[in-house]
């Protein structure tokens, strides 16, 4: 009796122990999962009136994480940058709304260290580039600024293109006079010599020429070039600028024909950058249509329906156009450089374009000039067969 007493004694202990046990795991298991699920914003809400009104009209974003770097608050930019609504954002870890695994590291180092950190981020699926600020010790967490930088690092990237493609375009010239003048200080042949110093020449021109043309870009840019508009008829400004491009129509045995409607309305030109536009598209088709071929000069008028392709993204465009086109049966452009012949520095083929000189910025001068005038310029090309370009200017009313 005793032995059975005993023995349950034992069984009752054991049961307890392990009761005990089973407990306490529970508890563990249990804070264990409350310390891992997110937990439901406070009741009390922690944020002052004054700082979600400041919050709501900053177009910057500003999102609150707490300790474990879930989003207590975001205002409507930060949702927005990231293409999802306030509500989708809140109570969620930040890595579901910046899915970026370095910012959501980099917010980590900032909460474990307080230390404020910053880093430009590219979330997946986004062409933007964000910049996010976190400052560390905010309600114990964090307070996370974000910024669209998406046009300043376009800006950026424009500028560090120009700086390249100025050096190369500098760099050709320079080295060639540089190399010219070498060789003329070791006194070569009177007949060498004057050959050498003809490149020389040559060679300044080009630099010159660029120089020129990257001051009247940069003017026209930053809109100090002035255009005096004037209403008056092409006919005399095209006139112009085939008397004065003739002698190289002449010298290339170049044929050209002009088709110049009688009936053109003024527009509104500023005489001498007009000029400057048609000789410059003038000389581009004489450059690239080879002995024995045409260049064709026509001006005509249109309808703004007749060129709605071509005007689509302009907003109140007039009811009447003048159009002038200059056409050549020279090399032709291809279709996958089409659209992009009107950039800053774009050459179609480095290649082709060797010997021939030229910058790359005459037609972005064009653009510019033509754009200026309300106008609009476009190319159309058969690569081998010849191009097109046409510039539509408003009819004055
Ligand atoms: P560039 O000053 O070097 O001539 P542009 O800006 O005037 O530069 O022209 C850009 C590129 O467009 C040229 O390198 C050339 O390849 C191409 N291009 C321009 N006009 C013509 C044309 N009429 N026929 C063929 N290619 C042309």
């Amino acid at each position: 009796m005793i032995w059975l007493d005993l023995a349950s004694g034992v069984i009752a202990m054991v049961a307890l122990a392990w009761a005990i046990k089973v407990r306490r795991e529970a508890q563990r298991d249990l804070a264990y999962l409350q310390r891992r699920t997110i937990q439901p914003a406070e009741q009390k809400d922690p944020f002052s009136p004054l700082f979600r009104l400041l919050a709501q009209a900053l177009d910057s974003g500003v999102i609150v994480v707490d300790h474990n770097r879930v989003i207590r608050f975001c205002n409507p930019t930060a949702a927005k940058l990231f293409g999802v609504s306030v509500d989708e954002a809140l109570n969620h870890g930040i890595i579901t709304l910046i899915r970026d695994y370095h910012a959501d590291t980099m917010i980590d180092h900032a909460l474990r260290r307080n230390e404020p950190q910053q880093m430009d981020l590219k979330p997946v699926l986004s062409n933007k580039t964000m910049r996010i600020w976190c400052e560390p010790s905010i309600n114990q967490g964090a307070l996370l600024i974000v910024r669209d930088m998406t046009q300043l690092s376009q800006l950026e990237r424009a500028r560090r293109d120009l700086v390249a493609n100025v050096s190369h375009e500098l760099r050709t010239p320079l080295a060639s006079i540089s190399l010219l003048i070498e060789t003329l200080q070791t006194n070569p042949p009177p007949e060498l010599g004057q050959r050498m110093l003809g490149q020389v020449t040559h060679e300044l021109e080009a630099v010159m020429q660029l120089v020129d043309e990257l001051h009247e870009l940069s003017q026209i840019e930053s809109g100090r070039m002035i255009l005096q508009l004037q209403p008056q008829p092409v006919s005399e400004i095209i006139e112009r600028a085939l008397q004065r491009i003739e002698p190289q129509i002449s010298k290339k045995a170049l044929h050209l024909q002009t088709h110049i409607a009688a009936d053109l309305p003024p527009v509104y030109v500023d005489t001498a950058r007009m000029g400057q536009v048609l000789l410059n598209l003038l000389y581009n088709a004489v450059k690239w249509t080879d002995s024995g071929g045409t260049i064709t000069l026509s001006a005509d008028r249109h309808t703004r329906a007749a060129l709605a392709s071509q005007l689509i993204t302009r907003s109140d465009p007039a009811p009447e156009w003048v159009t002038i086109a200059v056409s050549d049966t020279g090399a032709g452009i291809p279709a996958e450089a089409l659209g992009r012949i009107f950039e800053r520095f774009y050459k179609v083929d480095r290649a082709r374009t060797r010997g021939k000189g030229g910058t790359g910025l005459g037609l972005a001068i064009v653009k510019h000039l033509v754009e200026g005038h309300g106008g609009v310029v476009w190319a159309t090309s058969v690569a081998g067969q010849g191009s097109t370009f046409t510039i539509a200017l408003p009819v004055v009313d």
